[in-house]
């Protein structure tokens, strides 16, 4: 929570864990010097998915699936950390693992993370996959299981996007 001057003003909870995303970025090289966390609600249900919570490849590939722009702007996926306490050591070194790997870090049932150069960059990685997750939860409250950009599709925006 941000706002200096204000009465409880303090670093977030998940001080430890941003700090140490940003170290172990930096170690490979990365530019980023920016984590973001947020409670983006369409990621966070797809979080308590049954089927797509515990699986982050057919978790990202329902978001991709949906619109390319996810494909395109999130293009080394979505990780899943599963569930654990707030602010813990385990929630930051499974955060920091995660970030290595992918775009974003889901934390089941809570909340997402994602690095940048700044902070419109870091965020635009967390707003972008939660259009996949909200158009799927979208389609799946309006009655139907979407169809999704076909899978041969998707290869070519990979291959067209240099991905
Ligand atoms: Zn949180």
């Amino acid at each position: 929570m941000g706002g200096r001057g204000v009465d409880n003003y303090a670093p977030t909870s998940e001080f430890i864990s941003h700090v140490e995303i940003i170290m172990a970025k930096q170690k490979m090289g990365s530019l980023d010097r920016c984590v973001i966390h947020t409670h983006p609600i369409e990621l966070i249900m797809l979080s308590h998915h049954p089927e797509y919570a515990h699986d982050e490849m057919m978790y990202t590939q329902m978001c991709w699936q949906m619109i390319p722009e996810v494909r395109a702007f999130v293009p080394r996926g979505i990780g899943i950390v599963p569930y654990c306490m707030p602010g813990s050591q385990k929630l930051a070194k499974g955060t920091t693992e995660k970030l290595m790997q992918y775009d974003v870090a889901i934390w089941e049932k809570h909340g997402a993370v994602a690095t940048g150069k700044d902070a419109l960059e870091a965020f635009d990685y967390i707003d972008v996959a939660n259009k996949g997750a909200k158009l799927f939860l979208g389609c799946l409250a309006s009655g139907f299981i979407p169809e999704g950009v076909s899978g041969a599709d998707l290869l070519d925006l990979k291959q067209t996007f240099n991905l």
